[in-house]
């Protein structure tokens, strides 16, 4: 069986894998992503570090049955172009596949990172099994991946803006221009946010309270650490669960999915967060879909992405033969 490549394209490093045709990552590396000159360097430092990787492991271009990528940015799976990924200096629309098949002459695959995180939490993560995966990532912002049947779900342009779904009409201004965005109170900054809003009104003692009225910064990371024994951080991550668990009442609801999972640097404060957060989900969960879906965390970790760009080309062999 022939083998898979992997990349997960990010603002500060690309990171490739060779696995296995089962999923298996039998080779890792990353490389720098340079983004100065309009990022014109990126695709070629990858097509070039593709040919040496795979020379040093003595893999041909015929051992290798297809690449796939996770972007940032806006996609076109298709015509394999990327635009607007601001974080790599790519304004202009890069036509990533033509430049990589040409180059490699491998085929290629490519989606929207979040959308190929959540492709690899449902292959060999937390979604192991399921047919209907929702990803939610918190991270400095919230993005997302809606799977249905197997089948990344994009609707007309971009579906799976989860952390646009807005869960306070009258909340902080979002990024986007609306109000009371998701991203606004449930992303590592939204965290904080709500915490130095909190402390304003808290009365009793608090470490986290003397922190912020210090001005010194706080982590989203601290208030989840502090949360055992200090009432006001107590307080803020039950708002946070409130949230999350409303706009995962509100998917459930629409998508009925086996699992959400949740993943991105946020997620790291474990099953505490689940239990939170799982207390306001089934809450706003339609009663009788309340048992059907689960809340787990994410698996992967940084993994994610190259496997679940792998699954991209895997998916691609099956669709085929399917059409
Ligand atoms: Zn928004």
């Amino acid at each position: 069986l022939k083998k898979l490549i992997g990349i997960d394209l990010g603002g500060t490093s690309v990171k490739f894998a060779v696995l296995s045709f089962d999923g298996e990552i039998q080779y890792k590396w990353r490389i720098e992503t340079n983004i100065n000159n309009d990022g014109k360097n990126i695709v070629p430092s990858i097509i070039e570090s593709i040919k040496e990787n795979l020379e040093q492991y003595r893999i041909t271009s015929n051992d290798i049955l297809g690449i796939g990528m996770g972007s940032p940015g806006a996609i076109n799976g298709k015509e394999g172009t990327v635009i607007g990924a601001y974080n790599l200096g790519w304004k202009t629309l890069q036509r990533v596949k033509e430049q990589i098949e040409s180059a490699i002459g491998i085929p290629f695959y490519i989606d929207n990172d979040a959308n190929v995180a959540a492709l690899g939490e449902l292959w060999k993560g937390a979604g192991e099994g399921d047919t209907d995966v929702i990803f939610v990532t918190l991270g400095t912002g919230i993005g997302g991946g809606v799977i249905v049947q197997g089948n990344l779900v994009h609707g007309a342009s971009a579906a799976g803006e989860l952390g646009h779904i807005i869960v306070d009409p009258d909340g902080y201004v979002c990024t986007c221009g609306n109000q009371g965005c998701l991203e606004t109170v449930a992303s590592a900054t939204g965290i904080v946010r709500l915490a130095k809003d909190l402390a304003k009104e808290f009365k009793g003692d608090s470490s986290l309270k003397l922190i912020i009225d210090e001005g010194s910064n706080i982590t989203s990371k601290m208030v989840f650490e502090q949360a055992k024994d200090d009432e006001l951080a107590r307080i803020v991550i039950d708002k946070f669960s409130y949230y999350l668990g409303l706009a995962s009442g509100n998917i459930v609801n629409i998508l009925n999915p086996n699992t959400i999972v949740i993943g991105g640097g946020v997620s790291a404060a474990g099953e505490m967060l689940i239990e939170n957060v799982e207390k306001y989900f089934l809450k706003y969960t339609f009663p009788p879909l309340r048992s059907t879906t689960k809340l787990k965390l994410a698996k992967l970790g940084n993994e994610a992405g190259v496997i679940g760009a792998a699954w991209l080309v895997r998916k691609s062999i099956s669709d085929i033969k399917q059409d």
